[in-house]
C-alpha cells in the first residue's frame, strides 16, 4: 500500500507573469508505507516543490495528490488535516520558529493537534532528545540560538507531532559531522521504532546509502529514477548523466574494479564495505 501517491502532478511558479517557473512536469510517484525514502538532485530541480504537495502547502496546477489513498484537495477546507499526517522540516528553521521559548515551539503542533498538557510535555521532551538537545534549551527562545540549533528545534518540532510521514529537508546542513550523525542515529531508531514513512532529501549520496532504503532522483522538475538504493547507486551512468556522482565507497570499489581487482558489486557504505573485506583479508 502506498501512503503518497501523485498522479501527473505538475507546478508552476508564478503563472502569467515573466517569473513563470515550472517546477514540477507530470511527477508519478508511489512512495510505500514504512519507507525510508531519500530525494536527491541538483538545486532547482524540484525537490522542494515536490515536498511541499505532500502535505498540502502546495496545490498542484494540475494533476493529483493521495495520501493513504484520499485525493488531498478533494475538499479543500479539509487539507489542513494532512499536515499533522505529514510532518515536513523545512531547510530554513527561521520560517519554522516563531514562539518566544524552544517548549512552546517544539508544543505548537501538538497543541494544535489538541493533546493533553502531559502528553505534550512529554512530546516535547521526547522530541527534544531525538534531535539531540537537551532539556536546558527547553526556556531559552528560539531567535538566540545557532544555526545548528534552530535546526534541530525546527525539527523537533514536526518530530513532536509524531506524523505518520516525516519529510527532512537537508536537516543536516550546517551541522558538525558528530552532531549530523547523532540526528541521522536518532532518526532511523525512531522509524524503526514507530514504522512511520521518513523521506528525506540530502545532498549527501553517503548518507542516502546509509540510511534510505529507496532513493528517488529528480532532474529538471521530473523524477529520473526511482527504485532501490542497491539499483539506484548500482547504475552509475544515471548518476553521472544527472551530474551526480555516486557514494564515496562505490567509487573505490568502482575503482578497484577498473584497475583489475575482482571486488563485489552493490557495496555502497563502510559497514557493507567492511563486511565484505572481512571475509577476505587475515586478521591481525
Ligand atoms: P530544489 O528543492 O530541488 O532546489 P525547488 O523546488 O526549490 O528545487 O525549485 C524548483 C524550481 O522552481 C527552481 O527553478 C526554482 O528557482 C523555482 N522556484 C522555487 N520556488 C519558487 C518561487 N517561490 N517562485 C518562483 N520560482 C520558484
Amino acid at each position: 500500500m502506498s501512503i503518497i501517491k501523485t498522479c501527473n502532478l505538475s507546478y508552476v511558479y508564478s503563472v502569467d507573469t515573466p517569473f513563470e517557473k515550472q517546477a514540477l512536469n507530470n511527477v508519478n510517484l508511489e512512495i510505500k508505507d514504512k519507507s525510508f525514502v531519500g530525494i536527491m538532485g541538483h538545486t532547482g530541480s524540484g525537490k522542494s516543490t515536490l515536498i511541499q504537495h505532500f502535505n498540502g502547502l502546495l496545490e498542484p496546477t494540475s494533476g493529483k495528490v493521495y495520501i493513504d489513498g484520499k485525493d488531498i484537495w478533494a475538499d479543500k477546507n479539509n487539507v489542513y488535516k494532512y499536515r499533522f499526517k505529514v510532518g515536513v522540516s523545512f531547510q530554513y528553521p527561521e520560517h519554522q520558529l516563531f514562539e518566544e521559548t524552544v517548549f512552546k515551539d517544539v508544543a505548537f503542533g501538538p497543541r494544535n493537534m489538541e493533546l493533553s498538557n502531559e502528553e505534550i510535555e512529554k512530546r516535547v521532551d521526547w522530541a527534544i532528545s531525538v534531535v539531540g538537545l537537551s532539556s536546558e534549551f527547553l526556556e531559552r527562545s528560539p531567535f538566540e540560538l545557532s544555526g545548528g540549533q534552530k535546526r534541530k528545534v525546527a525539527l523537533a518540532g514536526v518530530i513532536s507531532m509524531d506524523p505518520d510521514v516525516l519529510v527532512l529537508d537537508e536537516p543536516t546542513a550546517g551541522l558538525d559531522p558528530k552532531s549530523k550523525n547523532l540526528l541521522l542515529e536518532n532518526i532511523k531508531k525512531y522509524h524503526q521504532k514507530r514504522g512511520n514513512t521518513v523521506i528525506l532529501i540530502s545532498h549527501n549520496m553517503d548518507d542516502v546509502a546509509q540510511y534510505c532504503s529507496d532513493v528517488i532522483l529528480m532532474h529538471d522538475a521530473k523524477v529520473s529514477s526511482f527504485g532501490k538504493v542497491d539499483d539506484i547507486f548500482g547504475n552509475v551512468e544515471t548518476l553521472l548523466k544527472i551530474g551526480l556522482s555516486p557514494p564515496t565507497i562505490t567509487q573505490v570499489f568502482l575503482l578497484l574494479n577498473k584497475q583489475g581487482y575482482e571486488v563485489g558489486n552493490n557495496i555502497h557504505t563502510v559497514e557493507k564495505a567492511v563486511e565484505y573485506f572481512e571475509n577476505k583479508i587475515i586478521k591481525k
